[in-house]
């Protein structure tokens, strides 16, 4: 997608040796609406076909794209939680996820009541890197007996290996910019 190509070229910044794409002006510290907009009406053409009737994403920077692009699809937005309590009543699916951004395992949860066998679930997320955060949410859908009809994912960092996994495991991966390599030096180039 130019628009958040271009964006990106121009706001984003490369830090931690080239590993973290910073985009706090536009897309996920300040947030501006209207390119959130025209991601989401972009997510509704890729996936509008696919019968979606849940879009699921993880707390906290998913959420607000997954509340754009629900908005054309008509469905609810439901959000994996961090979770520190156990599962003690049953009520809830729990998987783990690895932060690629701050390092360390952590557990996130959806309630049963909000995800059901008969829902085809797009996943939205603003990043793929490792694809742990995607593997998770994949997890919580199968756990459920649901059906995940793709990922929609603002900026994939194509060069590392979660995209290139997802798709190989037959998840439908759709990324409106894949950035190839980044270097702080030499700054990023776009597949
Ligand atoms: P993964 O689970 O695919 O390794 O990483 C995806 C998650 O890590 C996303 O939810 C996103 O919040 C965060 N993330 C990964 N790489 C970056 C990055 O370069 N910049 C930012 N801002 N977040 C990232």
């Amino acid at each position: 997608m130019k628009l958040l190509e271009e964006r990106i070229r121009r706001d984003g910044k490369i830090r931690e040796n080239g590993a973290v794409l910073k985009v706090d002006s536009f897309l996920n510290h300040q947030i501006d609406v209207e390119l959130y907009n025209e991601m989401g009406r972009e997510f509704f053409r890729l996936f509008g076909d696919e019968g979606v009737t849940r879009i699921l994403t993880i707390e906290a920077s998913g959420i607000g794209i997954a509340c754009v692009t629900a908005q054309y699809f008509g469905v609810p937005v439901l959000f994996a939680k961090k979770s520190k309590t156990r599962n003690i009543d049953g009520s809830v699916y729990v998987t783990q996820v690895h932060s690629f951004t701050h390092g360390g395992d952590y557990d996130v949860m959806v309630a049963k009541d909000f995800l059901l066998p008969t829902d085809r679930v797009l996943l939205i997320d603003d990043f793929l890197a490792n694809g742990s955060a995607l593997q998770g949410l994949m997890d919580l859908v199968s756990q459920a007996g649901a059906t995940v009809v793709g990922a929609g994912i603002c900026v994939e960092k194509a060069f590392q290996p979660g995209g290139d996994a997802l798709r190989a495991q037959g998840l439908r991966v759709e990324s409106l910019a894949r950035i190839a390599a980044m270097s702080e030096e030499a700054g990023g180039t776009f597949c």
